[in-house]
């Protein structure tokens, strides 16, 4: 089994069309790791697209959330409330109603999904080597894909004998090849708005059959997203960011 890995798509409708025109016939299935809204101008739109795949599982994140009273929107930054305040003005009673339905964390027979980490599938940064022992005891899986941070990461561990924590930053065009005895927690960084330097769409191809986690990156059109951004009256800071991928 082929599957798309998407996070962090925060209403940037160009981002998530490039990807989907970029994996075109690399995947069988869709894997959403939440955070569909939020930051960008586009989020009833992108909700509908991920949702209009043929077979996806969806994820909430923090930002889902909050946009349906689901989590306390005074958890935010400034910058993150204003535009969150303006996304629950903007979404349609349908949107609405499938964002609430939806979960932080699902396990399924070969890897977890959650959008932050195993075992705060809503707050925690997985960021930092220190994290992970807490985090491989969350799950039993040899793999969980992860979001949230906006910044492409891999955590591996041998575990027969078990091993040091491995702690990498791959860059678009790097492939994983998933060994055996290994279990891994991967993120495959932000389609809507990358935070790793690279303002590149970022995501990720499982390959359950070759064992295979390649990392993507596709160009698509900043300038179309920033002008709607602003156009829209969110903070042009969310603009800027784009352009910079931080
Ligand atoms: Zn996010």
């Amino acid at each position: 089994m082929r599957y798309l890995v998407v996070a962090d798509v925060h209403s940037n409708l160009e981002a998530l069309e490039a990807v989907i025109s970029d994996a075109v016939e690399a995947y069988d299935s869709v894997l959403f790791l939440g955070d569909a809204i939020g930051y960008g101008p586009n989020p009833n739109e992108c909700v509908e697209r991920l949702s209009r795949f043929a077979d996806v599982v969806m994820l909430a994140g923090n930002h889902d959330l909050a946009a349906v009273g689901a989590v306390d929107i005074g958890m935010f930054n400034d910058t993150a409330r204003t535009a969150l305040e303006w996304t629950r003005g903007m979404l349609s009673a349908d949107v609405a109603r499938l964002l609430q339905s939806l979960q932080p964390r699902l396990d399924q027979p070969d890897f977890a999904l959650a959008h932050a980490s195993p075992r705060n599938p809503v707050w925690e940064y997985m960021l930092e080597r220190y994290q992970a022992s807490p985090n491989y005891q969350a799950f039993t899986q040899p793999l969980c894909l992860i979001g949230h941070t906006h910044v492409p990461t891999e955590f591996a561990q041998t575990t027969a004998p078990q091993g040091e924590v491995n702690l990498r930053i791959p860059r678009g065009g790097d492939s994983t090849g998933l060994a055996p005895s290994t279990r891994y927690i991967i993120n495959p960084g932000s389609v809507g708005q990358p935070r790793d330097g690279d303002p590149r769409a970022a995501y990720g191809i499982l390959n359950t059959d070759a064992e295979t986690f390649d990392f993507r990156r596709v160009s698509y059109p900043v300038e179309v997203t920033q002008h709607k951004i602003r156009v829209a009256g969110l903070p042009d800071q969310l603009a800027y960011r784009l352009a910079i991928g931080r």
